[in-house]
């Protein structure tokens, strides 16, 4: 595992790779696995809007992507103070997070905020809820 002021480093200097050419508003994430492995992401505009991906989900699906599903943590930064994930990805993030898994919301290496699954989503609908 990484030392969390890396993983934030690593996040800040990823939201260069955004694709925000319409909001103009960068976010990335780094989602960290249970063995170490990071995977980066950004969030990824379109010229049809809906079709946008978060760096949030973007940072999962790779790391889905490449077999992996035990998550340590996330940090997110964005453009604004106290980038928090949207709703959409909050949902995402619960598909594999434990509720105890750590969501960072990242401004610098020194003023951040953590959270857990449960504190950012609490009483989700989960795949617990199909039986
Ligand atoms: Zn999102």
């Amino acid at each position: 595992m990484k030392k969390l002021e890396e993983l934030i480093q690593i996040a800040l200097d990823n939201k260069e790779n955004s694709y925000s050419p319409y909001s103009h508003f960068r976010v990335s994430a780094v989602v960290e696995t249970k063995d170490g492995h990071i995977f980066k992401g950004v969030n990824i505009e379109n010229a049809s809007y809906p079709v946008a991906i978060c760096g949030e989900r973007s940072a999962l699906a790779g790391a889905v992507s490449a077999g992996y599903k035990d998550f340590a943590r996330i940090i997110i930064t964005g453009d604004s103070k106290d980038t928090y994930p949207c709703g959409v990805c909050r949902q995402f993030m619960a598909e594999f997070f434990d509720q105890d898994t750590e969501i960072v919301i990242a401004n610098s290496k020194t003023d951040y905020k953590t959270y857990t699954m449960e504190e950012l989503l609490p009483h989700s609908f989960s795949k617990k809820d199909l039986g």
